[in-house]
C-alpha cells in the first residue's frame, strides 16, 4: 500500500530557551504541524528540529545532557536541522576560545559575538547564493551574532554579508548567524518543511505519523 506526501511534517522547535514563539509561527505559515520540543520524547516524534537563537550557554545549561546527547544523535542520524544564532553555535563543531562544542555536527568553526561591540546588532542586506537566491537578497537581523570563522570542505555557504559567509549548509543541517524568524523571509523556513516531508517520507510511515500526532497532543 502506498502513502501519499506528508501535508504538514511535524516540525519541532527546541523550547528550553530563546526565540520559540516567532519560530512557530513562521513553521506554521509554510505548512508545517510546528511544536515546541523539550524533552526527549518530544524530540523523538518529529521529522526536522529548528534550533531557536538566545543564549548558547544558557542553552547548553537548560537543555541538559541527555537531551543534547539525543540532539546529537538524531542530528547525526540526518535528522533536517535548522539553527539561528545561538543554534548555529549549538551545531558548531568548533567554538572558538576553546568552548566544548555542545553538538558539534555541523563543520564550522564559531567566534560568539564575534562581531563585537560596534556592530552588536544590526540589520542588514545579506546575499543568497544559488538555489536559495530564488527570492534574491535577504534581511539579516544580527544581535550579538556568531562569526563564521571556518567552513569545512562539505559545507556549502548559503548567503553571506560582505566577505563573511553568514548562512551555511551540511546536508541537512543549515545555519544561519542571523534571524530569519524575525523578517517575512520565509525560504529558509520553507527549506526545513520540505526537507522534514522529505525524510518522513524516507523513515517514517504514515500511519505511525497519525499516531504520534494524536498521541502528542
Ligand atoms: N551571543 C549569543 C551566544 O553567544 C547568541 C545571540 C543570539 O542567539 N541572538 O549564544
Amino acid at each position: 500500500m502506498t502513502h501519499g506526501p506528508l501535508a504538514r511534517p511535524v516540525v519541532g522547535v527546541l523550547s528550553v530557551h530563546g526565540a520559540v514563539a516567532e519560530h512557530l509561527d513562521a513553521l506554521r505559515r509554510v505548512g508545517a504541524d510546528a511544536r515546541p520540543v523539550g524533552d526527549v520524547d518530544g524530540l523523538g516524534r518529529v521529522d526536522g528540529l529548528v534550533i531557536p537563537g538566545g543564549e548558547s550557554t544558557v542553552l547548553r545549561l537548560a537543555a541538559g545532557d541527555d537531551l543534547l546527547a539525543a540532539l546529537r544523535r538524531r542530528v547525526a542520524a540526518g535528522l533536517p536541522t535548522f539553527g539561528t544564532c545561538a543554534g548555529l553555535i549549538a551545531l558548531a563543531r568548533d567554538i572558538d576560545g576553546g568552548e566544548e562544542p555542545i553538538t558539534g555536527v555541523l563543520d564550522v568553526a564559531v567566534n560568539r559575538n564575534g562581531y563585537g561591540r560596534q556592530v552588536a546588532s544590526c540589520e542588514a542586506a545579506v546575499r543568497y547564493l544559488p538555489p536559495f537566491d530564488t527570492d534574491g537578497d535577504g534581511l539579516g537581523v544580527f544581535i550579538r551574532a556568531p562569526r563564521i570563522t571556518r567552513v569545512g570542505a562539505d559545507v556549502d555557504v548559503v548567503a553571506t554579508w560582505g566577505d563573511d559567509p553568514v548562512a551555511v549548509r551540511q546536508g541537512d543541517v543549515l545555519a544561519t548567524a542571523y534571524h530569519p524568524e524575525l523578517t517575512d523571509d520565509e525560504r529558509l523556513h520553507r527549506w526545513i518543511v520540505d526537507r522534514a516531508r522529505a525524510y518522513h517520507r524516507d523513515n517514517g510511515n504514515e500511519d505511525r505519523g497519525e499516531g504520534r500526532r494524536v498521541g502528542a497532543q
